[in-house]
């Protein structure tokens, strides 16, 4: 069980200064040692804590997360596709982290009973110019070694989904359903019997420098909770920008929350697919595209959209955060991708508002469903990593501050673990806990 921090660590007067470059020293023995401290408790963190703690029976480990549960932003707020790899750049970290993230998921939910569904995945071009599109995504996925991928012209697909509109198509039947958010419970559940410790409620808003010299770098949420740690990896998704800038690390690459909104369809109208159906992609976006999801509850999802959320956890439109929007508005990256990409924006912002509008894109693929067959549905924000020059990072990215005293050599921050994170977890974890191995020699 997660460990609400309730104990009294410190009191003394601190130093405001969040920073780390403030090195005042503070001596309290009193504080839980660590030899290993992950932040962030979303299925990254959760799969990177699980590894460490099996390959690592030994150290003493924490997962820290800020929420009363784990997986309460993207993990638990997202499509639930266990993708096959189609999609990525072939040789790219994420196309060889997505391939094999999936053999790995599927292996693990065997082993735990979680249910999932194998319920396949057919991409659709549904007019003359995406065809040339996904005949170039099917060899990608041949190239990334995505298993049973088959092209398929109008009348096989619509053998295989007897609703679906489209010239021509890419079946790919190992793509699947799952709940990622019960996923990252049974990491955690994994963690905690190797013996790992998982804090709750914690939100951590300082590193420093401590005086005992064998856990110097103290994480403490400025208010009753403080743990010491030997070394820290962070994995704080929609805050990793913010997290890494509190051990000194640069302001790029910023994290710009884009809300992802679904729509349900309703009951009645839910065997009209029976696998997910996706458009092709836009290849200028990382965006897959509305499709067309069924969930393992059974209900089926419409979506996501791309829109610009008004703060980092801006699940609606009214959620918003002055200091946070303005940092998004005047940074130079996120002025340069709106100025580009204004047209394809205000689209989204109008498809966001009237249903009608989005309901449109979706009958491109199934002419049988119509506005009155939906309704609201939830959302997700997504960490987009953005440049200062406005690109799109759509590959990991790593930082530490080697120099800055004891911390920056022991902290570790996964500034972007891109979708299709969930699906990649435990392939994730495996290089994260590599690296960890040889930067910190553990
Ligand atoms: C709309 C949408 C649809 C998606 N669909 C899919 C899909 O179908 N399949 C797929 O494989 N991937 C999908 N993805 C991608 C996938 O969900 C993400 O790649 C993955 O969840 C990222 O996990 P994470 O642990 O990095 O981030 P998160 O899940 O956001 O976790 C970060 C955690 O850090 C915590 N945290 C932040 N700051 C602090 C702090 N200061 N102190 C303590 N804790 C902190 C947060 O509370 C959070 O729990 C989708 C994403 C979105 C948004």
């Amino acid at each position: 069980m997660a460990h609400l921090l309730k104990v009294r660590t410190f009191s003394i007067n601190c130093s405001r200064n969040h920073n780390l470059l403030n090195t005042r020293r503070y001596n309290h023995s009193s504080q839980p040692c660590y030899d290993f401290v992950i932040v962030g408790g979303g299925i990254v963190g959760s799969a990177s804590a699980r590894e460490l703690a099996l390959r690592h029976p030994g150290l003493k480990i924490a997962l820290i997360e800020k929420e009363n549960k784990f997986a309460y932003h993207q993990s638990g707020n997202n499509s639930g596709v266990i993708h096959a790899g189609i999609y990525y750049k072939p040789g790219s970290l994420k196309a060889k982290l997505c391939v094999k993230g999936l053999n790995l998921a599927y292996k693990y939910f065997d082993e735990k009973g979680i249910k999932y569904s194998k319920c396949g995945k057919l991409i659709v071009a549904s007019d003359k110019m995406e065809v040339p599109r996904l005949l170039d995504l099917y060899d990608r996925g041949m190239q990334n070694g995505v298993k049973d991928l088959k092209l398929m012209d109008a009348k096989e697909m619509k053998e295989l989904e007897p609703y679906v509109k489209g010239l021509q198509g890419i079946w790919s039947p190992h793509t699947g359903i799952v709940d990622w958010g019960l996923v990252t419970q049974y990491y955690v559940k994994d963690f905690e019997k190797c013996g790992g410790k998982s804090y709750l409620n914690f939100e951590v808003k300082r590193f420093f420098e401590g005086e005992n010299s064998e856990y110097p770098v103290v994480i403490s949420d400025n208010k009753e909770n403080t743990v010491k740690a030997k070394y820290v990896l962070t994995c704080c998704g929609l805050h990793s920008d913010t997290v890494a800038i509190l051990t000194g690390c640069p302001e790029e690459p910023k994290i710009i929350p884009f809300r992802g909104e679904y729509l349900y369809l309703l009951p009645r109208k839910k065997n009209l697919a029976k696998a997910n159906i996706y458009p092709v992609p836009d290849p200028r976006f990382p965006f897959l595209g509305v499709h067309i999801t069924p969930r393992i509850d059974g209900r089926v999802i419409l979506g996501p959209n791309a829109i610009l959320a008004f703060c980092k956890e801006g699940y609606r439109w009214r959620d918003y955060n002055m200091k946070e929007l303005k940092d998004i508005l005047s940074f130079s990256g996120f002025q340069k991708m709106a100025f580009k990409y204004a047209g394809f924006g205000l689209k989204e912002m109008s498809r966001s508002i009237f249903i009608p509008l989005q309901v449109k894109q979706i009958q491109k693929y199934i002419q049988e469903i119509t506005s009155a067959d939906v309704e609201s549905g939830p959302a997700g924000v997504r960490a987009q990593a953005m440049g200062k020059d406005g690109t799109l990072i759509e590959d990991f990215v790593f930082d530490s501050k080697p120099g800055s005293g004891a911390i920056g050599s022991r902290v570790l921050h996964c500034r972007n673990a891109p979708s299709p994170g969930a699906t990649s977890s435990l392939a994730i974890a495996q290089m994260i806990a590599d690296r960890i191995k040889k930067e910190f020699k553990l």
